[in-house]
């Protein structure tokens, strides 16, 4: 922690939301003993946790509105070993080897108005906690060229892959798709619903020539 940090947490502390002791809102140990997602999603869709559960929600919601971006760190702790869990299987069955991370990405308004990407700081800190033994990052290649409303917003699955539909594509030149071809990918982000986001993303990296896609998310 900087010194900066330091004395704003002297001045402004903060509690874990969950068990109310000081440090992050969401403690590593409440995190780790949250209920797990318990909707099924589709079979390339990993999802850790259960999103009504309270603390999963109110921590997600803080992290991307409530300027705690610290939590990007404590949630990257246990994907990683999640990641870890689901790569040797995946390894085995699939020959899905030297995958790359890519973080679903906002669009530049949304980036704007928000200051960052939370699925890009959980990215940071899941290769930092990697130091590239099993997957390296891929950022600024899945690219979101067009604002679309809010997912959340929209009630059904069929308005919400309308909605998306179009929105991603591949960052043009730099050899771009050269990087992707034939590459396995594991795509992150912090909460599925339909799996319409993931879909349309998925569905972009094959048609640029990317081999298997899996995904990660925080909550279902
Ligand atoms: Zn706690």
């Amino acid at each position: 922690m900087g010194f900066l940090n330091t004395i704003l947490d002297i001045i402004f502390p903060s509690y874990c939301l969950s068990c109310q002791k000081r440090g992050p809102s969401l403690c590593l140990k409440c995190l780790s003993e949250s209920p797990e997602a318990e909707r099924e999603s589709a079979k390339w869709i990993f999802p850790m946790y259960e999103y009504r559960h309270p603390p999963i929600k109110k921590s997600i919601w803080l992290l991307k509105y409530g300027g705690k971006k610290e939590l990007a760190n404590i949630f990257a702790e246990i994907m990683h070993g999640r990641i870890l869990e689901e790569l040797a299987e995946f390894n085995i069955m699939y020959n899905f080897r030297e995958p790359l991370l890519v973080p679903i990405p906002l669009s530049k308004e949304r980036y704007k108005e928000r200051g960052f990407n939370q699925a890009e700081l959980i990215c940071k800190k899941l290769v930092e906690i990697d130091n590239n033994a099993n997957f390296k990052l891929l950022k600024e290649v899945l690219i979101k060229p067009t604002n679309t409303l809010h997912q959340a917003k929209i009630e059904n699955r069929a308005k919400r892959m309308k909605n998306i539909i179009g929105s991603f594509a591949i960052k043009d030149g730099g050899g771009n798709l050269e990087l992707i071809k034939n590459r396995n990918i594991m795509l992150i982000d912090d909460v599925t619903t339909t799996g319409a986001t993931l879909s349309e993303a998925k569905k972009v990296l094959k048609q640029a020539g990317a081999k298997k896609i899996i995904a990660f998310t925080l909550a279902h």
